[in-house]
């Protein structure tokens, strides 16, 4: 792949973390909003993770002429018919509220329940000047735990635990996350669409 550079569309430090960890490797340099000189709050107004990746990612592409990428990402728990989903960053009390609360909030929700199937979900959209789109989606299934474990990661890395392992996001260490997530899936399935361009 030749040398590929895009602004990632997102304020969260953990996404910009992992996006840098797993597409360094593979020469794609990533540029946060910050680093861009812009500070895009984009409404996620969409229904699906796909639409709202889209609609990030193709507003900092029309703000900065560059080519940019969005990770629209949730938690879906089947307990929870699936939710919070798209809503996981409004979980609870929204913004307002720490990763702790609202993991907290979950654990609350689930407190009796046996059944603790959950994955996660990551849509990645790429959107270049010319209007061009590229699309990825990577899944990583598995089960909410009843208490929090470890200290690293984001979101609701503490109480999700990936199916095959112990422990969970937050305890199993960033290079065990990055191998295995649906961001690590996500991304994987998006370099090698850019391969076919690049
Ligand atoms: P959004 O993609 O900005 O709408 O936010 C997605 C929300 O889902 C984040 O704020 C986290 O709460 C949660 N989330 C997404 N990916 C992860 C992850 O890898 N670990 C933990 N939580 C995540």
């Amino acid at each position: 792949m030749k040398h590929a550079r895009f602004i990632l569309a997102s304020g969260n430090r953990g996404k910009l973390r992992e996006f840098r960890e797993i597409l360094e490797p593979m020469g794609v340099e990533i540029v946060s909003q910050a680093e861009a000189g812009f500070d895009i709050d984009v409404a996620e107004t969409g229904e699906t993770f796909e639409e709202n990746a889209y609609l990030k990612a193709s507003a900092v592409c029309a703000a900065a002429g560059l080519p940019a990428v969005a990770d629209d990402s949730g938690l879906c728990v089947k307990a929870l018919d699936w939710g919070p989903g798209v809503h996981s960053a409004r979980f609870g009390g929204g913004k307002a509220w720490t990763d702790e609360q609202k993991y907290m909030y979950l654990l609350e929700k689930l407190s009796g329940v046996a059944d603790r199937e959950a994955k996660f979900v990551s849509c990645i959209c790429c959107v270049f000047p010319d209007g061009s789109v590229l699309r990825a989606r990577g899944e990583c299934p598995g089960r909410i735990l009843e208490a929090p474990v470890g200290t690293g990661g984001f979101g609701y890395d503490p109480v999700f635990c990936p199916e095959g392992r112990e422990g969970s996001f937050a305890s199993l260490g960033e290079d065990v996350k990055n191998r295995i997530s649906h961001r690590a899936r996500a991304l994987a399935a998006f370099a090698k669409e850019l391969e076919k361009i690049c």
